[in-house]
């Protein structure tokens, strides 16, 4: 049997609780008359632990897709750099034949791949799935 230390009374359930910074083991009365005790490492779990960053999918959201005139911007842009397909294909370090399936449409770049070619050629392949008037 165990004494309640603020009132002194018998007590079989002891609460902890915080009055003026100090802890007491208390009855269940006098647990109303402190602050419920959190022991520190308690507390330091109930922190939020600090949001670990979704890593951000490189430059597509969900509302964006891959303009459906891919082909002919990738083969528009790349004359105008004045590249082959194994030029361009050489600087991106690419495969000049995908290159070519992407111009010709036989082939959709995918998501890295376009990224890649966005910032080679200086293009957008991808535009808002609402702003698109093509489809
Ligand atoms: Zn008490």
């Amino acid at each position: 049997m165990s004494y309640c230390e603020l009132c002194g009374r018998q007590t079989t359930e002891k609460k902890k609780v915080v009055v003026d910074g100090t802890v007491f083991n208390v009855c269940i009365a006098c647990s109303k008359h402190g602050k419920p005790y959190v022991p520190a490492q308690v507390a330091a779990k109930k922190k939020k632990p600090i949001a670990v960053k979704q890593q951000k999918r490189i430059g597509m959201e969900d509302a964006t897709m891959l303009t459906p005139d891919f082909a002919r911007l990738i083969r528009e842009a790349r004359m105008k750099m004045r590249l082959t397909h194994e030029q361009l294909g050489m600087k991106m370090n690419e495969k000049a034949q995908l290159l070519r399936k992407f111009e010709t449409g036989a082939l959709r770049p995918d998501e890295m791949f376009a990224i890649k070619l966005e910032r080679f050629l200086g293009i957008k392949l991808y535009v808002s799935a609402e702003s698109s008037d093509d489809e």
